[in-house]
Formats: C-alpha cells, sequence, structure tokens
C-alpha cells in the first residue's frame, strides 16, 4: 500500500523538487510576464500579474495585462494615475476593491522607492496576502518559498494523497509546501520553484483527468499510487448563493452614448460606473415598482421597455436584473460606454 501524507514528501523532496525543475527546463510555459531563462524578472510585472491571475484564468488574464501595460508602463505611471484610470483599465476584471488596493499599492511602493524583498515586508503593502507576498519575493527576488494558489493546492493534495477537503486541508497543504521549498533543488532556483509548480498545476496536473503518465511526480506521488488522483482534492460541499433581484434604465442616443451614474466609492463595486436602476433585494420586483426607479428625462424619444433580462454570478449571490430601454432625443448628455468604468454586469446590461 502507499504512504500518504508528509513523511514520504519529506523523503522524497530532494528529487521531486529536481525532477520537477529538469521538466519545467524542458516544458515550461511562456507567458507575456514571465521573464525567459536568464533574463532578470521585473517585479512590476510579477506584482501585476499575480494580483490579476487572483481574478481569472492566464488566458483571460492575458489581454488585461496587456492593456495594463500599455497605459501604465511602469510603476511609477501606475501610481501617477488617477484612480478612475486604473479603475477603468481594471473594468471587467471584477473585484473592484483589488483594482483600488493595485492603485494604493503602487503608491506605497514608489513612496518606498521600490519594492520590499521579503515576505514579511511585502505582506504589509495594499492588496497583498500571503500566497502573493510568497510569489513575489520568490519569483521576483529569489527569496525561497512556495506559493501556495489554488492549483498548487490541488498538485500537493494529490502528492500526499491528502483526503480531508479542501478549503479545511490548507494547513496540510502548506506543510507540504514548506517541506519541498526547503529542499536544496528548490533553495537554489526560488522562482523557477514557484512557477515549476503552477505550471504542473495549469497543465499536467490539471482539475479534471490528471495527466498522471506523463508526470514528474509520477513515482512519489501517493494519489497516483492510490488510485485516487482524479478524486482529490476532496471539496467541502459549495454553500448556495441566494439571489437578488434588480432592474436598470438604458437610455440611449443615436450615437450609442448611455445614461450611466457613478457607484458609492465603499462597497460592491464601489466607484464603477452603472445604469440607473432599482436596489437589488430578495424579492423580484413588479413592473410598477421598478419604473418607479427609472430616470426622469424629458428628452425621451421612446417609452420604457422591457429589452432584457440579465443573470450574473457574484461570490455570495446570483443577481437576476431587467433591463428596461428607452432612447433619448440627440443633445441628452450622455456617455461614451469606451470611455466609463464598467464592470461585466453593466457591460452585460449594455449588450
Ligand atoms: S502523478 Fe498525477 S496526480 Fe500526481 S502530481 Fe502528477 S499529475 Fe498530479
Amino acid at each position: 500500500m502507499a504512504e500518504s501524507g508528509l513523511g514520504p514528501v519529506a523523503r522524497n523532496a530532494e528529487w521531486l523538487m529536481h525532477d520537477l525543475l529538469a521538466w519545467y527546463d524542458r516544458d515550461r510555459r511562456h507567458l507575456p510576464w514571465r521573464a525567459a531563462p536568464g533574463e532578470r524578472p521585473d517585479p512590476y510585472r510579477v506584482w501585476l500579474s499575480e494580483v490579476m491571475l487572483q481574478q481569472t484564468t492566464v488566458a483571460g488574464a492575458a489581454p488585461y495585462y496587456a492593456r495594463f501595460l500599455a497605459a501604465f508602463p511602469t510603476l511609477a505611471a501606475l501610481a501617477a494615475a488617477g484612480e478612475e484610470a486604473v479603475l477603468r483599465a481594471w473594468a471587467g476584471l471584477g473585484y473592484y476593491a483589488r483594482a483600488r488596493n493595485l492603485h494604493a499599492c503602487a503608491r506605497a511602493v514608489v513612496a518606498m522607492g521600490g519594492f520590499p524583498r521579503d515576505v514579511a515586508s511585502l505582506r504589509q503593502l495594499p492588496g497583498i496576502g500571503p500566497y502573493t507576498a510568497t510569489a513575489i519575493a520568490a519569483i521576483a527576488f529569489g527569496v525561497p518559498g512556495i506559493a501556495v494558489d489554488g492549483n498548487v493546492a490541488r498538485v500537493l493534495s494529490r502528492l500526499a494523497a491528502i483526503k480531508a477537503p479542501l478549503p479545511a486541508a490548507l494547513r496540510d497543504v502548506t506543510r507540504v509546501a514548506e517541506v519541498l521549498g526547503r529542499a536544496p533543488a528548490a533553495v537554489a532556483r526560488p522562482a523557477d520553484a514557484v512557477q515549476a509548480l503552477f505550471d504542473l498545476g495549469a497543465g499536467l496536473c490539471g482539475k479534471t483527468k490528471p495527466a498522471c503518465a506523463l508526470c514528474p511526480w509520477r513515482k512519489g506521488c501517493a494519489a497516483e499510487a492510490l488510485g485516487l488522483a482524479a478524486e482529490l482534492p476532496a471539496r467541502a460541499p459549495k454553500p448556495s448563493r441566494p439571489t437578488r433581484y434588480g432592474a436598470v434604465f438604458r437610455v440611449r442616443d443615436a450615437a450609442g452614448h448611455v445614461l450611466l451614474r457613478r457607484r458609492p466609492p465603499e462597497g460592491l463595486l464601489g466607484g464603477m460606473d452603472e445604469l440607473p436602476g432599482t436596489p437589488w433585494r430578495a424579492t423580484p420586483w413588479s413592473e410598477a415598482e421598478a419604473l418607479a426607479f427609472a430616470p426622469d428625462l424629458a428628452t425621451l424619444a421612446t417609452p420604457w421597455a422591457k429589452a432584457a433580462e440579465v443573470h450574473h454570478l457574484f461570490t455570495h449571490f446570483r443577481l437576476h436584473l431587467i433591463v428596461y430601454a428607452a432612447t433619448a432625443e440627440t443633445g441628452t448628455r450622455l456617455t461614451a460606454p469606451d470611455t466609463a468604468a464598467l464592470p461585466s454586469v453593466m457591460r452585460k446590461c449594455l449588450r
């Protein structure tokens, strides 16, 4: 019977990391923010990509990363930008508090004269938690340590065949990461060790159908030996999300400009632009109730008409919005949607 848990990982840590790095040298991904072999990583790019990758996948982050770098090529440029410009560049990535933290972090780092180089100091910066601090320290500054994101947690749960469901098993997973991060092969190449694990989690040891036959860890992997690779990590059942209901009002003119308002700076989607609408509540709105919140414009060329229903998932609830549409006469003061900081849910309502 194969052994699970920390013991075998501790005994095998050196060859596991050695073989993982050899695999990485052959099969590493080429990512826009990743330094080529021998190239010095730019801490700004490392940090920016890590913050974006908390929101979305590599494929999802890449266009935002390119747009962000074009708008703010350096940390100093980002720090000097206005918050609205930063929110606009972030629009569509979700979790807008992170965009505001990103901006605050850029300003703090510029004021300090550059990124601190150790995990503890990085963690003091706005929006930088333990994962991001460990990743930046390892990738940008060569500080040994394995950053554990969702993909890495999956790989390590399988390597040690940790059967408790995530996220409760994160403490055990973190111990596995610590043991691997201390292996001399990992200490000699901290940036590559972290990124090799990212690549293993994004590729061979993916969520479904792990490709164990091709994996550099196959002979040390407890889940593979126990025939549990595809079943781990176990997942705690997700809490069900309540539904909230609202209505929004889309006034458009012939040029495609729309009526927008700014959300309050704090709270969900804080500081973003949105279509005017009702509050969001636990019960659906009747048409008469909703229309009482319609903007009072003297220049409407058509009456309000129901145009669409939009569903959107937030982390803690589902949102069901009814979109009422009307046309405004030319000359009404409206906004070009491209120039606004519109969250995804509002982009859906505009489409
Ligand atoms: S052997 Fe399979 S389950 Fe184990 S780390 Fe490799 S791909 Fe994942």
